[in-house]
């Protein structure tokens, strides 16, 4: 359900790119609303959750961002956002119900709900559509080094890259997000959830035992943006029953107090059932 919210929001970004005739990255959302006749405005007050709004005053659409996001890349992550809202299908209908002058934002998946989390994917797929995103996957290399040449390109922050990255990927990838020794988000490329008997770790679940948590402890890490590269394994960070080397690259987010850490391996799930019907064929039968 979650994966079919996720892919009709992004084919509604892609198709109105079409039809606007945007083919090149970064893509520029600001420009996208007033070019649809939507004013987009600062609004320095909202409260530290709000991303920003979406408001609506005699038929006339506004979208407005929150000044307290110093983030250019998140600005444009949140009005995407509020587009989203604008161009989805029931979204006004639901949010902005007669009577109602503004919807308040909470973009960049911290809610559950469904219109926020349509939107968001609304809004990664608006400013990291396809082609023009798989496209620059080829030649922008691997792991954290190209999630970060391609957040430039774009002009989106590194974790909704990230994400985009992980959605797109053939190969075995996690990206996890950290806050000291807590997970507060994880998200596993289709091809590392094939892996049987691995767990999705949970939002609020201790940092196992990697080099991620040893990385955490010092807050300086995090603060001044270090960045190491590491070897974990699958089984320490999703359990399961089979080992298998992970590169594990981390990088402090800064000011923004969490850590990303980008997990992949070049080991396939296949490979395991490989290794199984080997073993099999070489164990005598009694
Ligand atoms: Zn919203």
């Amino acid at each position: 359900m979650a994966d079919l919210a996720r892919r009709t929001a992004g084919k509604a970004a892609e198709r109105f790119l079409q039809e606007q005739g945007i083919t090149s990255l970064p893509i520029d959302p600001r420009a996208i609303a007033e070019a649809i006749g939507i004013a987009v405005i600062e609004k320095p007050d909202t409260s530290a959750g709000v991303s920003g709004a979406l408001i609506k005053v005699d038929n006339q659409f506004v979208i407005a961002f929150a000044t307290h996001i110093r983030s250019e890349g998140f600005r444009r992550f949140s009005i995407g956002h509020e587009l989203g809202h604008y161009l989805l299908e029931g979204h006004a209908e639901a949010l902005l119900p007669v009577g109602q002058e503004m919807h308040q934002s909470q973009a960049g998946y911290r809610s559950d709900d469904k219109y926020e989390r349509e939107a968001d994917h609304f809004s990664a797929r608006l400013l990291m559509p396809n082609p023009m995103f798989a496209q620059a996957m080829r030649s922008a290399g691997e792991g954290l080094d190209a999630i970060m040449s391609l957040a430039s390109l774009c002009e989106t922050s590194l974790l909704a890259t990230a994400n985009r990255y992980i959605e797109e990927t053939d190969l075995p990838m996690a990206m996890v997000v950290s806050s000291g020794q807590r997970i507060e988000y994880a998200f596993l490329s289709d091809e590392l959830k094939e892996f049987r008997g691995i767990t999705w770790p949970k939002k609020g679940s201790a940092v196992p035992a990697v080099p991620t948590a040893t990385f955490n402890r010092v807050d300086a890490n995090v603060r001044n943006a270090q960045r190491e590269n590491n070897e974990s394994d699958l089984r320490d960070w999703f359990g399961g029953n089979r080992s298998v080397p992970l590169t594990e690259e981390i990088v402090g987010l800064g000011d923004y107090g969490r850590t990303l850490t980008v997990l992949s391996t070049d080991t396939f799930a296949d490979d395991d059932d490989e290794d199984v019907d080997l073993e099999e064929r070489w164990t005598p039968r009694f």
